[in-house]
């Protein structure tokens, strides 16, 4: 505390506008990482030729209400104030964004996302960074699937990596690997590649490759020699993330995995089904386990018709988990097959919906907006909750909610200007407005 005294006392001495500001942010709750970034921002005499810009004529979604009459300012890539309007400092030269009465809310972060309806992460990470940006998403986690051999998925990891360096490629952070090893339950069974024994010299080039990249990996906890991979991939990354993922596991399976950091289920309700004891009981599997268990997130893709979780499946699982544990995903895929190719098994038809070759559902072509829109309709939760569940929850999951997340002083100024059901008119990433 010393040291960080005898630097707020050097600030005083050279930057008088600062100074109220750093009284104001030690009054709030912003945390000391935020401080220090601040005086970072002095010592490298940002503030002196950055532009101040303000959202004025706004209603903030908060992580807990709405501010009415809000405002919000930042510098640079970080929120400098939000609050209302009448005590926020928003300096005579600031930048000013009138947002005529609209919401700004915390730019949404996809953690589950394939691609856009014609282009793969994977392939064109920069075409799907643009696409999905448009639609408020800030952060994203570009996904692999089991259907893609090493060679591809190495190669893939190469150009999201370098994409994510600049411009709107910087909505990349990190993967989501759905595999390689999970069941034969998903879509395009006739295409994964990983089915066969589970072999170390199989996987380490892959976990050796995304090493600290790969934030969250979906796994079979049932499948035969997963524990050694598990094991294997939280030795090189302890921060790894597992999920439960197309699985028919019961929950006696998943529970065994939760000291290696079992945290989410890859979008309940649509992951496979745990057998039951005995013919007409409904067994416990990773659907069950993961609305038991209060750590658990549940991914949930909400769909315009409600085809991947029913709405009333979708009302049980948020009121089931509470709003601090859902988390709304896209899992968007390019357009493949055709949901007529299985009309006759009872495949249904959405607009937003992938099928892949056989007619099976495969993922969607949701953006992050309508998944919020979808959610506010199906189930009567409002705005914030919507929200919260596509940006605060994920950042809270992936432990970079003290960046992201949401409307706080400190926090990176990704920002979206929505109306009333989730409209995205404007898109602000890392302080600078994009195109929309
Ligand atoms: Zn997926």
């Amino acid at each position: 505390m010393c040291v960080l005294y005898s630097l707020i006392i050097k600030i005083i001495e050279r930057k008088k506008e600062l100074v109220k500001q750093i009284e104001k942010w030690l009054k709030s709750k912003t945390s000391y990482d935020n401080i220090y970034y601040f005086l970072a921002r002095d010592g490298n005499k940002l503030g002196d030729d950055t532009i101040m810009k303000a959202i004025v004529n706004t209603k903030l979604i908060l992580e807990d209400g709405i501010v009415w009459d809000g405002a919000l300012t930042w510098e640079g890539e970080r929120i400098i104030e939000v609050g209302q309007a009448s005590e926020v400092t928003i300096p005579e030269d600031a930048e000013i964004i009138d947002a005529e009465g609209i919401y700004t809310a915390p730019g949404l972060i996809d953690i589950h996302n394939h691609g856009s309806v014609d282009a793969l992460f994977c392939e064109e990470p920069l075409k799907c960074a643009e696409y999905f940006v448009r639609h408020g998403e800030t952060t994203v986690l570009p996904t692999l699937y089991c259907n893609l051999s090493l060679e591809q998925m190495l190669l893939g990891v190469k150009k999201i990596r370098k994409e994510a360096q600049t411009g709107v490629g910087r909505i990349m952070d990190g993967l989501y690997m759905e595999g390689p090893y999970m069941n034969g339950t998903g879509s395009n069974q006739k295409f994964i590649l990983w089915g066969g024994k589970i072999h170390e010299r199989e996987y380490a080039p892959l976990v050796e490759a995304v090493k600290g990249y790969a934030r969250i990996w979906a796994v079979d906890p049932a499948r035969e020699g997963i524990e050694d991979f598990i094991k294997y991939v939280r030795k090189k990354d302890t921060t790894a993330i597992f999920a439960m993922g197309h699985s028919n596991a019961t929950a006696a399976d998943c529970r065994r995995m939760k000291k290696y950091g079992l945290r989410l289920q890859t979008h309940h309700g649509d992951s496979g089904k745990a057998p039951g004891f005995a013919q007409g009981t409904v067994g416990a599997g990773c659907d069950e386990y993961t609305l038991y268990d209060p750590d658990v997130y549940a991914e949930l893709i909400c769909d315009e018709n409600g085809i991947h979780v029913a709405p009333d499946l979708l009302k049980m699982v948020v009121r089931t988990k509470g709003i601090e544990r859902i988390i709304l995903i896209t899992d968007s895929m390019p357009l493949s097959g055709d949901f007529a190719n299985n009309e006759a098994d009872g495949v249904a038809y959405g607009p937003d919906l992938n099928y892949d070759y056989e007619g099976h559902l495969a993922g969607s072509h949701l953006t992050l907006d309508n998944a919020c829109r979808n959610l506010m309709k199906h189930t009567g939760y409002g705005l914030c909750h919507a929200i919260r569940f596509a940006s605060l929850n994920p950042a809270r999951l992936l432990g970079i909610d003290d960046r992201v997340g949401s409307l706080e002083n400190g926090k990176m100024a990704n920002l979206i200007l929505i109306d009333d059901m989730v409209h995205v008119k404007k898109v602000i990433l890392n302080g600078e407005s994009i195109p929309t």
